[in-house]
């Protein structure tokens, strides 16, 4: 059966699963769930987009005790991106039960707000290891009383080095709990700390069902090194609608591309994982409300990005091994709809393409390219455009107001706003490119809340 009801399942957590609606458990779920509602370990091979947050959330939410105030449940994310999504998730399985505290706590974040929220303790914490196990050692935080430990995406939490960190964690945290292993890939390190830190675990390891495996098409195309930013152009100008994450292996060449890309008529931005916090949002705000249409990035950057179903996935670079292949291909063709990864191969990357092709163990789709003649420049921008507001929440600044000065009486039609996006001191809004000079005039006439706020472009 496959159905949730036939879960023992809380009533609360049934109807949050039904408002969501959630009708058949996924494969992982389906697997999973019976033997975490029995408090057992579990590791499970789980890709984004198979439902393992809702798994292991109804899994924490079914044996947490709200009228207790204690923290009860931790589940550990690699990067900012990935916890703010698990929050979200877990609060709305959690809307039926009445009273339940969660708190995102993540590196790169100042550290006195959190201080501040956690004079109470939560119930829930979902965050990066290193500030995790910050507030553990400080006593800001108290894990004694953790039933269940959660660690998603452990493969990429190990390959950011946050081993030690999460052992530390587990020292400072109640002897007996459950813990759940979710990961993509299991290499050895994996199940090594699956080793350590499990007792007895079931293995959950699902082969996706055809039709339930989103359909990816992947191709491989022969090129000379030298004429890959020209192959990169002409494939996204031929190929789907142009919104496209693409991978260099190093970063240095990630900059590099951007701007030849940029120069060529793309709104492309650059991603590198030692950008500053800010910088790294707005680069992924103008990316996810289609300002910028080409994303490029390392694999680092890329990791735990909160980014829907992409229609084009390009390595730019051959990836250096083929789990990071398969980290790269899974970021397109996701919840049912088909994605196209394309991979460009140089002579000398040969080798890599021959080493997935052995552990895929299936042939690769090679595709030659005909690179078309140069042409004049056509331009490839992205249909939105980003303005930015200097004011945010703590000016209690809302997405309405934004909406309602740039919609007003001869305003722009409702269509061309885009997504709207307000941080603490900052918002974001997206509208028609071509339209972009008339929303800011009417932002800057002073028509948010009647009050003057800096409005600027970007890009
Ligand atoms: P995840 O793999 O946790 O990132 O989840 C991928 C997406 O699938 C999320 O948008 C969930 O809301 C959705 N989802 C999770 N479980 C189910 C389900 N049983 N039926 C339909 N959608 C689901």
């Amino acid at each position: 059966m496959t159905t949730f009801d036939s879960l023992p399942l809380q009533p609360a957590l049934l109807a949050s699963v039904q408002t969501l609606g959630y009708e058949q458990m996924t494969p992982v779920q389906a697997q999973s769930l019976p033997p975490m509602l029995q408090e057992r370990d579990v590791i499970a091979q789980a890709q984004t987009g198979s439902g393992k947050t809702a798994a292991f959330g109804l899994a924490l939410l079914q044996s947490l005790e709200a009228s207790t105030i204690r923290l009860q449940a931790l589940v550990l994310c690699p990067t900012r991106e990935l916890a703010d999504q698990v929050s979200k998730a877990i609060r709305r399985l959690a809307a039926n039960i009445p009273n339940v505290k969660l708190l995102t706590l993540c590196g790169g974040m100042p550290l006195g707000p959190q201080l501040a929220s956690l004079t109470h303790d939560p119930h829930i914490v979902v965050g990066t290891p290193g500030r995790v196990q910050e507030h553990l050692k400080r006593g800001s935080l108290h894990g004694g009383g953790i039933r269940t430990l959660v660690l998603d995406e452990a493969d990429r939490m190990l390959d950011m080095g946050f081993s030690e960190a999460i052992d530390d964690i587990v020292k400072r945290i109640a002897r007996h709990h459950q813990t759940l292993l979710f990961s993509a890939t299991w290499p050895e390190a994996i199940r090594a700390v699956s080793q350590r830190l499990q007792h007895d675990p079931v293995e959950v390891t699902v082969e996706a069902a055809p039709e339930a495996r989103p359909s990816i098409e992947q191709r491989f195309i022969d090129v000379e090194p030298a004429r890959k930013p020209e192959a990169l152009a002409q494939l996204l100008a031929t190929e789907r609608d142009q919104h496209a994450l693409v991978f260099c292996n190093m970063r240095r060449d990630v900059d590099a591309v951007a701007q030849e890309l940029d120069r060529r008529g793309f709104s492309a931005l650059a991603l590198h994982g030692d950008m500053e916090q800010r910088d790294r949002d707005e680069v992924l705000v103008r990316f996810a409300n289609r300002s910028c249409n080409v994303l490029v990035a390392t694999d680092v950057a890329a990791r735990g990005l909160d980014i829907a179903a992409l229609p084009l996935v390009i390595s730019y670079d051959m990836a250096h091994d083929p789990d990071t292949h398969t980290h790269r291909i899974g970021r397109t063709g996701r919840a049912g709809q088909a994605g196209l990864a394309i991979a460009l191969c140089t002579p000398r990357e040969k080798p890599k393409a021959e080493n997935l092709e052995q552990v895929l163990g299936t042939p690769l789709s090679w595709q030659a390219l005909k690179l078309a003649p140069p042409r004049g420049k056509t331009l490839h921008l992205a249909p939105m455009k980003t303005l930015v507001i200097d004011a945010g929440r703590q000016d209690k600044l809302r997405p309405g107001d934004i909406l309602g000065a740039l919609t007003g009486e001869a305003g722009l039609g409702a269509d061309d706003v885009g997504k709207i996006d307000v941080f603490a001191t900052r918002a974001y809004v997206a509208v028609t490119r071509s339209l972009a000079n008339k929303a800011l005039e009417r932002l800057r006439a002073g028509r948010i809340k009647g009050r003057n706020f800096r409005v600027r472009p970007l890009g």
